[in-house]
C-alpha cells in the first residue's frame, strides 16, 4: 500500500511565513498550533433563524487555548535573540502557553498569576511543563504591572500581548476562517479580555484584504463580562469580578487597538451577564457538542443579545470565536450542572432512573 501524504499541518509560523515577521528557520519553536475547525452549528436554529453560525474552535490549540498562535511567534523570537527565560502575567492560559513552548524551546518560563483566581486545568498546566508558578495575592492588573516592571530591568522576555509577536502570530486565525469560508463573515464574535486578539483578528482580516484573499471585511463585535467591562465603561475597574476568569481584567493592555478596530468595522464592544455567559456556555456544550471554557461562550452570549437586539439578518455569517478548551476549568463546568445520579449496581434500579 501506498501511504499518501495529505498535507500535514507545520505550525502557524510554517503555514504563513510571508505574513509574519521575518524569523531563522532554526529558532522556530511550534507544536503545530493553528488549522483549529471552522465548525458549523446544527442545532441552534431556535434562536438565530437563517443566520449561518459558526464556531471557531481554538480550544482545539496544543495547549488548549488561542494563546499558542502568538506564543510560538514570540517564543521563537525571543530564541532568535539568544534569550534564556519568559516571564508573563497571566489569567492562566498565558502561563499554560509560555510554560509548554519555553519547555520546548529549552527555557525557563516565570508565570504571576492571581492567587485563587486561576481555573485548575490552567494551573496543572503550568506546573507540568516546569514553569516557576507564583501566585500573587492581587488581580492580573497587578501581576501584569509587576513584570513590567520586572522586564525592564531584567534579562527575560515578556510574553504577554504587549510583546508585538503574540499579536502578529494571533491574526492567523483571520487567514483560517477566510480560507474555511471562501470569504470573511459577516460579523465576528469574541470575547475581549486584555483585547489582544479583537486587535489580532481585525489586523489579519485587514491583511487579507489588502493581499485580495477577501473583498469584505467583517463587523468586529467584542464581548467583556459585565463585572469586568472596562471598555464599555470607559475606564479601569478596579476590582474587576467575573466567573469567566479568562476576561477578568479591569484595565486592557490593548484598550485602543480594540475600540480602532471596533470603530473602524462598524462593529461594537458591549458586556454580557456571567448569567449570560453560563447559558451559552451550557448551550454549546449541549447542544453542539462543543465544551468551551466560561470565558469562550462571551462570544455566543453576545451573539444572543446581538441577534435579539434585531442586529444580526437572515443570510447572515456569523463566527463565534471559542477561545479556550472546557477542560481548563472543570470546576465551573461541574458547579454548572446537576450531581449526577447515584444508583445502586442493579438493573432494575438502573433501567428505572433511566425511564426505561
Ligand atoms: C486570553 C483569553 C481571552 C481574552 O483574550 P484577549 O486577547 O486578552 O482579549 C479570552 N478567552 C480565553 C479562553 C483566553 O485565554
Amino acid at each position: 500500500m501506498q501511504l499518501t501524504k495529505k498535507g500535514l499541518w507545520a505550525g502557524i509560523i510554517h503555514e504563513y511565513r510571508e505574513f509574519l515577521p521575518e524569523i531563522g528557520t532554526d529558532a522556530i519553536t511550534t507544536l503545530h498550533e493553528g488549522n483549529t475547525p471552522l465548525i458549523e452549528t446544527s442545532n441552534l436554529r431556535d434562536i438565530f433563524g437563517a443566520i449561518r453560525l459558526l464556531l471557531k474552535y481554538e480550544g482545539l490549540n496544543p495547549t488548549g487555548s488561542f494563546k499558542d498562535r502568538g506564543m510560538t511567534l514570540a517564543v521563537s523570537k525571543a530564541r532568535e535573540e539568544g534569550v534564556k527565560a519568559v516571564i508573563c502575567a497571566s489569567t492562566g492560559n498565558t502561563s499554560a502557553s509560555a510554560a509548554a513552548y519555553a519547555a520546548k524551546a529549552g527555557m525557563k518560563a516565570y508565570v504571576l498569576v492571581p492567587e485563587g483566581a486561576i481555573a485548575l486545568g490552567k494551573l496543572s498546566q503550568a506546573i507540568m511543563h516546569g514553569a516557576l508558578v507564583l501566585q500573587i495575592k492581587g488581580g492580573f492588573d497587578d501581576a501584569l504591572n509587576i513584570v513590567k516592571e520586572i522586564t525592564k530591568n531584567y534579562p527575560v522576555k515578556m510574553v504577554n500581548s504587549i510583546n508585538p509577536f503574540r499579536i502578529e502570530g494571533q491574526k492567523t486565525a483571520a487567514f483560517e476562517v477566510c480560507e474555511h469560508l471562501g470569504h470573511a463573515p459577516t460579523y465576528h464574535f469574541l470575547p475581549v479580555g486584555n483585547a489582544g486578539n479583537i486587535t489580532a483578528y481585525w489586523r489579519g482580516y485587514n491583511e487579507y484584504r489588502k493581499k485580495g484573499a477577501i473583498s469584505n471585511l467583517p463587523k468586529m463585535m467584542g464581548f467583556q463580562a459585565e463585572g469586568a467591562a472596562p471598555i464599555v465603561a470607559g475606564h479601569p475597574i478596579e476590582h474587576p469580578e467575573t466567573i469567566a476568569t479568562a476576561i477578568k481584567i479591569g484595565n486592557p493592555a490593548s484598550w485602543t487597538n480594540a475600540t480602532s478596530a471596533r470603530d473602524a468595522s462598524g462593529g461594537v464592544i458591549e458586556a454580557v451577564s456571567d448569567a449570560d455567559i453560563i447559558e451559552a456556555y451550557k448551550l454549546l456544550a449541549s447542544r453542539e457538542g462543543v465544551f468551551c471554557e466560561p470565558a469562550s461562550a462571551a462570544s455566543l452570549a453576545g451573539a444572543i443579545k446581538m441577534k435579539k437586539d434585531g442586529v444580526l439578518n437572515d443570510g447572515d455569517t456569523v463566527v463565534c470565536t471559542l477561545t479556550g478548551h472546557g477542560l481548563k476549568d472543570p470546576n465551573t463546568a461541574i458547579n454548572s450542572c446537576p450531581k449526577p445520579t447515584k444508583v445502586a449496581a442493579d438493573l432494575k434500579k438502573i433501567l428505572k432512573a433511566m425511564g426505561l
